[in-house]
C-alpha cells in the first residue's frame, strides 16, 4: 500500500497535470495538499502587499474549484499555510507518505522553498520527485538548457520552433483516491484561506463594473473561458488584430490569470488552437496566440537562466549607469492613477480598480515609470506584483526590465505616451472610461488636456489641478533627456 502526497504550487488543475497523474498511476492513495506559504500573506520588496485583494480572491476560489474537482475523483485537497519547508514535510509524516510528487518553478523563492521541503523530506526518509509542467516546450525538450539559451527572443523562438514540439495535454485522471478511504478535509485546520488571512475585507475584492472581465478563479472558470472565447465568440480568428485592445471582454484572450495560477495547460490552448485551426481557421491570428504563449515561455526559461539578477536595479544586463530614483510621493501618485498624464491614470485606476490592465496599458505605464519619471523599476514592478490578478514572477519581472531597459531588449526604446493614447484611444472611450472627470473634453484634449488655455478649461468645466490634476512632469522635457 503506498501513499503519494502530491504539493500543489501554482498548477491548480486537474488537467494536464504530469505530477498529479503520476502519483494516481503509482500510488494506491493519493494526498493532494496546498500549502499557503506565509511570505504571500505579508509584505513583499518596499513594504507593498505581496498579494493584493483581487488576486487573492482568484486563489481562494481556485482552491475551492480544486477541491471540488477532486471530490468528484473521489479525492480531497488538504490545505495548510506556514513555512512548506516545514508544513509540507511534516503532513507527508502525518500521511505516512512514502513519496512527495510537485510542480518545479523556475523563480528564486520557489526554488529554495523546493530546497527546504526536498531536504525535510530527505531528513524524514521521505522520497521527493519534481515535475515541469508549467510552459508550452517541456524544459527537456528544449534544443538547448535554460542556462545556455539566447537572451533574445526572436532567435530562441526560431530554434525552439524549428527543433521542439509541443507536448500533447493529458486528461485528468478519472478517480485521485484519497486516504482513509475518502476521509475529508477537516473543517479548522483544512479550511480554504480567506481575504482576511491576507488582511482584507470582503468589498475589496469587488471587480468594478468597468472591468473587462468579472474574474473567477479555477480550472472550471478557465476551461469556460477557452470555451467562451475561441469557439463560442470565434475571437482567435481575428485576435491578431484586436490583441492592442483596451476595453472589453474579447480583444484579448484574457486567459493570462488562470495560466499563472495553473488552473490552464498552456499546451491544453495548444490543442484548442489546433482544433480550431482544423475546424474553423488557420490564420495568423490562430499563429499569434502560440506566439504569445511562447514569449511567456522564454520568460519562464529567462527567469531560471539568471534567477536573482532579475530583482536587482541594474536587472541582467548589469546596468550602473542609471540613476534610479526613489521618490516616494511620485511613486504613489503613479500608483493611485494621479499623474496628470490620462493615458498612465486610466491604466493605474484600472488595474487598482480590477486587478488586469491590458497589454498595452502596462507597457505604457511601466515606461512611464521608469523612463520619464526614472523611479526604481522595481518600486513599478512590486506594486504590479501586489495589484495584478495574474502576476507570474517570470512575465511580471522579465517585461518589468524590458520596459526598464534592463531586461532582453537591447534597443533602449521607451513609449511616447500621447502618441500610443491618440493611435490606441482616438476618441479617447478608454481614458474617459477610468477618468470620467475628463468627458466633457472633445478628443483632442483628452490625452493631453495640458494644452488647454484657462478659457478652454473654465468651457469645458475641467480645471487643471482642480477637478483633474496638472501634470506631474513636462512630459516632452522628459524625452528630451532620453533622446
Ligand atoms: C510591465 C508588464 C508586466 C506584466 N506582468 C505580467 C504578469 O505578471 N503576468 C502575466 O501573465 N503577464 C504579464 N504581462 C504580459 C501581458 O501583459 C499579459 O500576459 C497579458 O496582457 C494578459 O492578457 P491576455 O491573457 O488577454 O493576453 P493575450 O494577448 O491573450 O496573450 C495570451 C497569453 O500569452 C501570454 N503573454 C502575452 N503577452 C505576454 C508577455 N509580454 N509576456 C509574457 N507572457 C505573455 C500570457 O500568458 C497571455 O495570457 C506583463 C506585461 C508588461 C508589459
Amino acid at each position: 500500500m503506498s501513499t503519494v502526497l502530491v504539493w500543489f504550487r501554482r498548477d491548480l488543475r486537474c488537467h494536464d497535470n504530469a505530477t498529479l497523474r503520476r502519483a494516481v498511476a503509482e500510488a494506491d492513495t493519493v494526498v493532494p495538499l496546498y500549502c499557503l506559504p506565509d511570505r504571500l500573506t505579508g509584505e513583499g520588496m518596499f513594504g507593498l502587499d505581496r498579494v493584493g485583494p483581487h488576486r487573492a480572491q482568484f486563489l481562494i476560489e481556485s482552491l475551492a474549484d480544486l477541491r471540488e474537482s477532486l471530490r468528484d475523483r473521489d479525492g480531497e485537497l488538504y490545505v495548510r499555510s506556514g513555512d512548506p519547508g516545514t508544513v509540507v514535510p511534516e503532513a507527508a509524516e502525518e500521511f505516512d507518505a512514502d513519496a512527495v510528487y510537485w510542480q518545479a518553478l523556475p523563480g528564486p523563492e520557489e526554488r529554495d522553498e523546493a530546497g527546504s521541503v526536498r531536504a525535510g523530506l530527505a531528513d524524514a526518509g521521505i522520497d521527493s520527485e519534481t515535475f515541469w509542467t508549467h510552459t508550452l516546450y517541456h524544459r527537456d525538450d528544449l534544443p538547448r538548457p535554460p542556462d545556455e539559451i539566447e537572451d533574445t527572443f526572436t532567435p530562441w523562438k526560431d530554434r525552439t520552433e524549428a527543433k521542439a514540439t509541443v507536448r500533447p495535454p493529458k486528461p485528468a485522471p478519472e478517480w485521485v483516491h484519497a486516504p482513509n478511504g475518502g476521509r475529508r478535509a477537516s473543517s479548522g485546520a483544512d479550511d480554504l484561506p480567506t481575504l482576511a488571512d491576507f488582511g482584507f475585507g470582503e468589498d475589496e475584492a469587488t471587480v468594478d463594473d468597468r472591468g473587462v472581465l468579472d474574474w473567477t478563479g479555477g480550472e472550471t472558470a478557465g476551461l469556460d473561458r477557452v470555451a467562451t472565447y475561441v469557439w463560442e465568440r470565434d475571437c482567435l480568428r481575428e485576435y491578431r488584430e484586436t490583441r492592442n485592445g483596451l476595453v472589453g471582454a474579447d480583444y484579448s484572450s484574457k486567459f493570462s490569470p488562470w495560466l499563472s495560477f495553473g488552473c490552464l495547460s498552456p499546451r491544453q490552448i495548444h490543442r484548442e488552437v489546433e482544433q480550431y485551426e482544423t475546424d474553423r481557421v488557420e490564420n495568423d491570428s490562430t499563429y499569434w496566440l502560440v506566439f504569445e504563449l511562447t514569449w511567456r515561455d522564454f520568460f519562464q526559461y529567462q527567469l531560471a537562466k539568471y534567477g536573482a539578477k532579475w530583482f536587482q536595479p541594474g536587472g541582467i544586463r548589469d546596468r550602473d549607469d542609471i540613476r534610479w530614483r526613489r521618490d516616494r510621493a511620485q511613486f504613489e501618485r503613479w500608483a493611485r492613477g494621479e499623474t496628470g498624464i490620462p493615458f498612465v491614470d486610466a491604466n493605474m485606476r484600472e488595474l487598482n480598480a480590477t486587478g488586469y490592465v491590458s497589454n498595452r496599458g502596462r507597457q505604457n505605464v511601466a515606461s512611464f515609470l521608469s523612463n520619464n519619471l526614472r523611479i526604481d523599476w522595481r518600486l513599478g514592478a512590486a506594486y504590479f506584483e501586489s495589484r495584478l490578478v495574474d502576476y507570474d514572477v517570470a512575465s511580471n519581472w522579465c517585461n518589468w526590465a524590458y520596459q526598464s531597459q534592463v531586461g532582453n531588449d537591447s534597443r533602449d526604446s521607451y513609449f511616447e505616451i500621447v502618441g500610443q493614447a491618440t493611435h490606441y484611444d482616438p476618441e479617447g472611450a478608454y481614458v474617459t472610461r477610468w477618468c470620467p472627470e475628463l468627458s466633457a473634453l472633445p478628443p483632442e484634449y483628452v490625452h493631453e488636456p495640458w494644452t488647454m488655455s484657462e478659457h478652454e478649461q473654465a468651457d469645458y468645466g475641467v480645471e487643471l489641478g482642480t477637478d483633474y490634476p496638472a501634470p506631474m512632469i513636462d512630459l516632452e522635457a522628459s524625452y528630451e533627456k532620453l533622446r
